[in-house]
């Protein structure tokens, strides 16, 4: 799951950032409504948190353009507590939610997870393969139906697997599944978490494929 942030507070964005990283989300983060507008223009996000007031352009202006132009990925506006006319004016504008500041960290968590979930509640709520069966809401793996801890990295790059169970993803693709751009990634990283998913779920699961990458072992 790729999450957005557009916050031009920095110490609300370092403890935003922090809490979606751990929670095993890549998230990426635009300072301005003009670097905002960019990244959603050029990559795909599951999720947006926007903040309105920010420099450049407006984050009602930056929804806005979203929506006309199609983008379809649930956004939470972060607003200021007496602001009730921006909240109003957010939710016209497309906004699926909206958190008052200064927000609980976990409680964001919880409004991202139902928004996710409601919208992948329409496809399939839990992917299964062979003995695997993977609840990206609940944030549960099983393994022929005993759970699995999974630390968040894992859970991600097999979230990444299952979820398209016959590709075959290159670590340049896993790598942008796990982590947003800000973040540092070792040359082996990918590697590092394939090794320790196999070893909670078993070599033969994840299937390596000689200069191309990795995918799940084929089954039915
Ligand atoms: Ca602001």
């Amino acid at each position: 799951m790729r999450l957005l942030l557009v916050e031009d507070d920095e110490m609300i964005a370092e403890s935003v950032l922090g809490a979606m990283r751990r929670a095993g989300y890549a998230i990426d983060w635009a300072e301005d409504g003009r670097a905002a507008e960019l990244s959603l223009d050029n990559d795909v996000y599951d999720l947006v948190l926007l903040d309105l007031g920010l420099p450049k352009k407006d984050g009602i202006d930056v929804l806005n353009a979203y929506r006309r132009n199609g983008g379809a990925a649930p956004v939470i506006i972060l607003t200021a507590r007496d602001a009730i006319d921006e909240r109003i004016r957010g939710l016209d504008a497309g906004a699926d939610d909206y958190l008052v500041k200064p927000f609980d960290l976990d409680e964001l968590a919880a409004r991202i997870r139902a928004l996710l979930r409601r919208r992948t509640g329409q496809k399939q709520p839990v992917y299964t393969h062979g003995e695997l069966a993977l609840d990206p809401a609940a944030h549960e793996v099983t393994l022929n139906g005993a759970p699995v801890a999974l630390v968040p990295r894992e859970f991600a790059l097999l979230q990444a697997l299952i979820e398209e169970p016959t590709r075959v993803f290159t670590k340049t693709e896993l790598e942008e599944k796990l982590y947003g751009w800000g973040e540092e990634v070792g040359s082996n990283t990918i590697e590092v978490h394939v090794h320790s998913l196999r070893r909670k779920i078993g070599a033969e699961q994840v299937v390596t494929v000689r200069g191309v990458g990795y995918r799940l072992k084929r089954c039915g």
